[in-house]
């Protein structure tokens, strides 16, 4: 039986579903997957620039654990950029820190304070959003 795998926690998740490379009409149609935990990874590092023991507490992984991941995920931005390939968020192995939405209506993600009595998108107040968070 394969091990299961350890979920990686993720304090938010990219809020953008993908990227598109432009102004090369032959761009390769097969997207790159790049995982939830991968887009933290590079967030915490090379954005927050964090260590890699630092960024491996937050996402509650081993720091070399935490170092395939980033290497995973500067690959992966590697391979998109140099073959010009799209970029398309997947879940991967996360597990989202709170409980994430996505409106339906404009695209955003938001989270919801718990005190909260009023559930609609706060960027433009539609109700129809849908729970992004993977089953647990
Ligand atoms: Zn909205």
């Amino acid at each position: 039986m394969p091990r299961r795998r350890r979920l990686r926690k993720v304090v938010a998740p990219p809020s953008f579903r993908g990227y598109k490379p432009y102004g090369n009409k032959k761009s390769s149609k097969i997207p790159v997957e790049l995982y939830y935990e991968e887009y933290e990874a590079i967030k915490l590092a090379d954005y927050d620039s964090l260590s890699q023991l630092e960024a491996s507490k937050i996402m509650g992984v081993s720091r070399p654990t935490f170092a395939r991941i980033y290497a995973s995920a500067r690959q992966k931005i590697a391979i998109a950029l140099t073959e010009t390939r799209e970029i398309i968020t997947v879940y991967g192995h996360a597990v989202l820190d709170k409980d994430w939405y996505q409106c339906k209506k404009c695209h955003s993600k938001f989270s919801l304070p718990p005190q909260a009595d009023q559930f609609h998108c706060p960027l433009c107040q539609s109700e129809n959003f849908q729970s992004i968070n993977p089953e647990k």
